[in-house]
């Protein structure tokens, strides 16, 4: 369903139908009652003081004679355009507030939300009420006043939502690309963050309506000779005894303008909400030519990293849920890190990318990608080095792109951001990647918007996006978990040919072992923050060594697994971060477990073939991993020494 049929949908409702003949309503005499009814409402006329309803008077007159009807319809403009100008303040200054943590520095983002926070607390009309005194009496102090008693509430609904979307994928990938703060906050931030903030907005306006009728029936709002509806009705109240249609009139313009704001806001929502939740398409099964992997060996090192860890706070406390990981990519190479979700391989990702920010700490003897160490090397200058030789490919398709940008847009951005190119020239270049990427029709879809991708076809649009510069590492955390098989191995051939055609080196994420063992050259098994193994992917089912390694392989069904049986699984779960115990994390887990396992835990040792494992009682012997002691739910008893009763 398109945009506009959607919208058409709902203004077809009774609710936007509604909502739209009110908001006509008040927008037409707004606009038109001054001229038509404003002579009308000046007139003073000394024999009709202070009459009620009449065939020529339907409200009545007020003190002077004047018809209250008429000045009723003429109020309307002015009421409207201080309602929607201190709408406007509080929005603008409320996004102001709002975004600001997330451009300024640290320490001078923090008193501001801190000053968000407090003013939240405070009721609106008391706030309006404050700054009504400090601004003034009068329509413009009045204006400000109620403009900025809405601006907390804006800067609150901004920072939400801002927080929301800077955990999207296609934030990082900004990040990973090199925008700054700024740029991604208007190019990223603003434009998703836009609809709900209109919504609000336009429910926003109503109250707006009250608040002024608030302080102009106090005093404080609009003076004389200018009259709003708030002013109207605090002259009908004081002669509400001799002619009660004389408040009834502005009271019900109130009523009847807030509701129009009110319902256009529930409308926009409606639309909004519906096209947001608009079903997905099913990814396409399209073929593509198989692409064996090519085995690319080779000295020159990419990525290095030396005894990395990475900590975050939590409110118990700091956890290391990244303790001393080591490896190293070099050119061509395609490297799967395996293990079950907690174990530390997205984090170490994340922090490979420079993708983990403050309050989050990352440590580690060498981390250099490039032979440029990235723990040392300021920001400014790493951020045209990953800018051009990293790129990130997500797990979540749907979170890869901004959903508001058209696809061709963003991958260009990508280019432009680090070289001298043209818009155009980045434009055709994003075209003839997402060609390369095998994306059909490439030239029609980059002009689409990403909710007209499939899935598939986004990961390889992300894909594209990586290919924008010249990327000599490619990190995909998870990048084939939210497809269908078909597709999975679409996108995994994708890499390979990529890898095979770049000589790119890949880092691959997955928490599918067979996936890893498919696509990679080498694979490092992580557990509990830990590297626990480290061999060839081609000897991963006849020589794995770490119970875990072999418990990851033993779960994995194939064409000969019991379909009327549950599927194995682990026993047990992974410690949690805050409470790795001193010894082997795997240990209760583990049927090989002896008493210096929970004691010690094993360091990471390489065997003369450069295979690494990190076990007390690694599995020995060669042949096929089913044959070999695996983890069952029925735990084998081991003695002092750790031997196998
Ligand atoms: S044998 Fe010991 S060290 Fe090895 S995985 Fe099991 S518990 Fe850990």
């Amino acid at each position: 369903m398109s945009v506009r049929s959607t919208w058409r949908g709902v203004v077809r409702s009774p609710l936007g139908i509604t909502a739209l003949v009110l908001v006509s309503l008040v927008a037409l005499t707004a606009l038109f009652a001054p001229a038509i009814w404003g002579a009308q409402a000046e007139r003073v006329d000394p024999t009709a003081i202070t009459q009620g309803p009449s065939a020529a008077h339907l409200l009545g007159t007020d003190t002077l004679g004047r018809d209250v009807l008429a000045r009723v319809l003429v109020a309307t403009q002015l009421s409207v355009a201080l309602a929607v100008a201190a709408v406007i303040i509080g929005v603008v200054v409320g996004a102001l507030l709002g975004t600001a943590p997330s451009v300024l520095p640290r320490w001078a983002g923090r008193p501001i939300t801190t000053l968000v926070n407090i003013a939240v607390a405070f009721p609106g009309l008391l706030l309006a009420l404050f700054f009504a005194v400090i601004f003034g009496v009068g329509t413009t102090g009045s204006v400000l006043a109620i403009g900025l008693a809405l601006a907390p509430g804006f800067a609150r609904l901004t920072q939400t939502l801002s927080a929301a979307i800077a955990g999207r994928d296609f934030i990082a990938a900004s990040r990973v690309v090199g925008a700054s703060r700024l740029r991604i906050l208007f190019r990223h931030i603003l434009p998703n963050i836009g609809e709900p903030l209109i919504v609000n907005a336009t429910v926003a306006a109503g109250s707006t309506l009250l608040a002024f009728a608030g302080l102009s029936f106090l005093g404080l709002g609009v003076q004389v000779p200018a009259y709003d509806w708030g002013r109207l009705l605090g002259e009908g109240l004081n002669r509400i005894y001799l002619n009660p249609a004389a408040a009834l009139g502005p009271a019900t313009a109130v009523v009847v303008a807030g509701l129009a704001f009110n319902l256009l806001g529930e409308t926009a929502a409606a639309a909004l909400g519906g096209r947001s939740a608009r079903p997905q398409r099913r990814p396409r099964t399209t073929d593509s030519p198989a692409s064996p992997l090519a085995q690319v060996g080779g000295d020159d090192v990419v990525l290095l990293v030396d005894d990395l860890r990475v900590s975050l706070p939590t409110p118990s406390g700091w956890v290391t849920p990244v303790r001393g990981v080591g490896f190293t990519i070099s050119r061509g190479e395609a490297i799967g890190v395996v293990g079950e979700s907690g174990s530390g391989k997205s984090l170490t990702a994340l922090a490979a990318a420079k993708l983990i920010e403050a309050p989050g700490v990352v440590t580690a003897r060498q981390l250099e990608f490039c032979g440029t160490p990235l723990l040392t090397t300021p920001d400014r200058a790493l951020r045209g080095l990953l800018g051009t030789s990293l790129a990130m490919v997500f797990q979540d398709p749907m979170t890869s792109f901004n959903p508001t940008r058209r696809i061709g847009s963003q991958l260009a951005e990508a280019a432009s951001e680090h070289q001298a190119i043209s818009r155009r020239d980045a434009a055709v270049r994003a075209v003839d990647r997402l060609r390369a990427v095998r994306v059909p029709a490439a030239e029609r879809r980059a002009h689409q918007y990403p909710h007209e991708f499939s899935g598939g076809m986004r990961q390889r649009a992300m894909i594209a996006m990586g290919l924008m510069n010249h990327p000599r590492l490619i990190i995909a955390d998870e990048p084939t978990t939210a497809l269908d098989v078909t597709v999975q191995r679409q996108v995994l051939q994708l890499l390979a040919a990529v890898r095979r055609d770049t000589d790119a080196a890949i880092l691959l994420i997955s928490h599918d072992i067979a996936v890893v063992a498919q696509t990679c050259d080498r694979v490092l098994v992580m557990y509990a923050g830990r590297i626990v193994e480290d061999l060839p992917a081609a000897e991963l089912h006849t020589a794995a060594r770490h119970p875990y390694t072999r418990a990851l392989l033993d779960v994995i069904p194939d064409l000969d697994t019991d379909r009327t049986t549950a599927l194995k699984t682990i026993p047990g779960r992974p410690p949690a971060p805050s409470a790795f115990p001193p010894g082997c994390a795997f240990a209760d887990r583990c049927p090989l477990a002896s008493a210096v396992c929970r004691e010690r835990d094993p360091e990471l040792v390489s065997d003369d073939r450069g295979r690494r494992v990190a076990c007390w009682h690694p599995v020995t012997g060669d042949g096929p991993a089913a044959a070999l002691p695996v983890i069952t739910t029925a735990l084998p008893v081991t003695d002092q020494e750790g031997a196998v009763r």
